[in-house]
């Protein structure tokens, strides 16, 4: 110990964190062309839906504004509206398509209580005419700041039936090389392979089977390559940050270089004879690697290199850097882009306006409750606001690079900087999750493993189980796979053959991992009965008037600020930790107190359950944001308002917050808290 401490006689505490005055929590953008399957949901939005909830709790509720909606333009979307109208499936215009789909994304988060302030849609409503707005404004704001410039490219053009063809409108064979997929698509294929659209080979359009032509086609691109210095800037505070994954930064960082190709050595001799027709670039050999590399000082340099390779049969893959970042298109399905230089006609393209899409949803908020839609910028341009958002790490470009690059973009001086000043929009805090897998695989809807829709789940387990159990994977370090026992064919398959031989199913891996830990449904769930059940026997449901002990105090307290520490940084999984310890210490105590309790005196048993319901109490506090359902339901029965939640009293006693006498409701026996699903009950017994 230092003298310091010895002279105050105080021992070192861990600062607590700080939380913003205001804050908006965005939960991606679901697409609007199906339901939601369970990466969705347990990959990203249970995570916002939790903060989201312990920031109401933290910072006060209205202070609070989550917001998510329905994805609902773009080319997917028309195409699997059209397959499916062309096939009988479906029945009704692209819209109607979309407004179901968005309303049965709606019904899962409710059956998940996930509950953000407004579960908007881009292309339906209200919140559509908002956004229509906000997009203009924002597109037209940054070409008066000379932040967009016109590129043309080829694109493929449908002759027969007069059309642009985007995205999956057109089907050919996959150009890269070691690739073997059938489902190349207008400039990608369907394993994620990138190319120039004039590289798909046998390209077919799906509108008349016809080979499309290519066409020049010019649309508006945000100049994303002015921002590096910006960006390392970024980077630079952000690495220093402790609620910053390393994921978020690196991936950016991977961006921030200078333009580059590389070729397969099999090339090499190919490359070195055409190698003076290619703009002035720097060689890099190598040798110990299977391909070398070329180095450019400018993009465009690099991009014409691309086509002279290209042209002469030689295969090569660009390296990640700031290019050019696609504002407009020409989709039908798609929000108008502003008239800009006499350019008509454009839409924009999908990615960019799901950016700002939150944007528009927040004003969709505060217009619905009444408020003046420009309080948005309080939330999103203020420096005592903070903007979460959760997203997972396959989208970190669009969210950590060509988000924070326009919000720079979009201030009002000419000298931009990553240090916005108050009133401009303020660099967002990404929150990336890492893959949730499917029985060890990246699950994909068009993959082989299909993993299961998010209400498919709800067969088998209750909301709470399965929130508790994605909470508790750590997708903030690595990606964890879910292996829902129900849905686990191969363990079912080799448990059935042992049962068909009599084998006894003793082996841990047959416990469904889903339900192994029943902290809640067990331990908790007996220490609140036990709680309740004992104080209507000895004190017909009347609270004691009597303060817990010192140590349980301290134990609480202790409790909260592990807790606290660990959600500024998003550590959830270390958050149910916390939780797991406390509660089974709580239930340690509960067994040793409680163990005869028709020995205990009227004033001994009246210490034991003051101390018993502040573990409770405490334990539901911590517990609201995870497992809303179970908490609330507690918070009915101890006949308490909301404030019960509140963090500025978070270390209080629950006499705190009722009058003396206060009376709990009655408490049926084997009532559940957080009950089992009645699917685990059947096969139990
Ligand atoms: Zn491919």
């Amino acid at each position: 110990m230092s003298d310091k401490k010895e002279k105050n006689n105080k021992p070192f505490e861990i600062p607590r964190p700080t939380f913003p005055k205001r804050a908006v929590v965005t939960g991606g953008m679901p697409y609007g062309n199906k339901e939601l399957h369970f990466g969705h949901v347990g990959g990203m939005l249970v995570f916002a839906d939790t903060y989201a909830r312990f920031l109401r709790d933290r910072i006060g509720k209205e202070n609070v504004i989550f917001v998510s909606g329905t994805d609902c333009y773009g080319s997917p979307i028309a195409e699997g509206w059209r397959v499916k109208v062309e096939k009988g499936e479906f029945e009704g215009t692209l819209e109607d398509f979309v407004r179901r789909n968005h309303n049965k994304q709606k019904e899962t988060l409710d059956a998940y209580g996930i509950e953000p302030n407004l579960f908007a849609a881009s292309g339906l409503g209200r919140s559509k005419e908002i956004h229509a707005e906000v997009t203009d404004k924002f597109i037209s704001s940054l070409h008066k700041k000379g932040q967009l410039e016109q590129i043309s490219t080829m694109q493929f053009f449908d002759e027969k039936a007069g059309v642009f063809l985007n995205g999956r409108q057109v089907v050919g064979k996959c150009p890269v090389e070691g690739c073997c997929s059938e489902k190349g698509y207008a400039d990608e294929c369907d394993l994620g392979h990138q190319y120039m659209p004039e590289m798909l080979i046998d390209p077919i359009s799906t509108l008349t089977g016809e080979r499309p032509t290519m066409k020049p086609v010019t649309n508006w691109y945000f100049k994303l390559g002015a921002y590096e210095k910006l960006m390392k800037d970024w980077v630079e505070t952000l690495k220093k940050r402790k609620d910053i994954r390393p994921v978020v930064w690196k991936t950016i960082d991977e961006f921030l270089k200078q333009p580059m190709i590389y070729i397969k050595r099999d090339f090499e001799e190919k490359y070195l004879a055409i190698k003076d027709q290619l703009p002035a670039h720097e060689y890099l050999e190598e040798k110990k690697k299977p391909s070398f590399t070329i180095l450019f000082n400018e993009l465009a340099d690099c991009d014409a290199a691309c086509h002279v390779l290209a042209e002469n049969g030689i295969r090569y893959r660009t390296g990640k850097t700031l290019v050019p970042f696609r504002l407009t298109g020409n989709i039908e399905w798609g929000v108008p882009a502003p008239v800009m230089d006499g350019v008509e006609g454009l839409t924009v393209w999908v990615w960019p306006e799901s950016l700002w899409a939150p944007i528009s949803f927040t004003q969709t908020y505060l217009e619905q409750q009444g408020r003046d839609r420009a309080e948005w910028k309080d939330y999103w341009c203020s420096k005592d606001a903070t903007v979460y958002q959760f997203i997972g790490q396959d989208n970190i470009y669009f969210y950590g690079i060509a988000e924070p690059a326009m919000w720079m973009a979009q201030q009002e001086s000419a000298e931009k900087t990553a240090d916005p000043a108050e009133g401009e929009l303020q660099m967002p805090v990404i929150v990336a999750n890492h893959h949730i897998l499917f029985l060890n695989k990246k699950a994909s809807s068009s993959g082989s493993v299909k993993p299961p829709m998010a209400d498919d789940l709800l067969d088998y387990y209750t909301p709470e189980q399965l929130r508790m159990h994605w909470l508790e994977f750590g997708l903030g370090q690595q990606s964890v796979s879910f292996f829902p026992k129900p849905f686990n064919k191969p363990l079912l398959e080799e448990e059935a053959a042992l049962k068909a031989e009599g084998q006894p199913i003793n082996d841990p891996k047959f416990t469904d991992p889903v339900t192994k830990n029943a902290l809640l449904t067990n331990v908790y769930n007996r220490m609140i009965r036990t709680a309740f059940y004992t104080l209507q026997k000895r004190f017909d449901g009347v609270l004691p008037d009597c303060a817990p002990e010192e140590k349980i105090l301290a134990d609480a307290k202790k409790a909260v600020l592990d807790y606290e520490r660990q959600m500024a940084r998003f550590a959830f999984h270390q958050c149910t930790y916390v939780l797991d310890s406390y509660i089974r210490n709580g239930s340690k105590y509960m067994a040793k107190a409680l163990a005869k309790p028709d020995d205990l005196s009227d004033e001994e048993i009246s210490q034991a359950l003051a101390n018993l319901f502040h573990i409770v109490k405490t334990a539901g506090v911590l517990l609201h944001p995870m497992a809303p359902f179970g908490t609330e339901k507690l918070r009915d029965y101890l006949q308490v308002d909301e404030r019960i939640w509140s963090w500025d009293t978070i270390f209080e006693p629950l006499t705190y917050f009722v009058e003396n006498g206060h009376k709990l409701k009655f408490l049926p026996p084997r009532t559940d808290f957080f009950a089992r699903h009645e699917s685990q009950f059947a096969q139990s017994e």
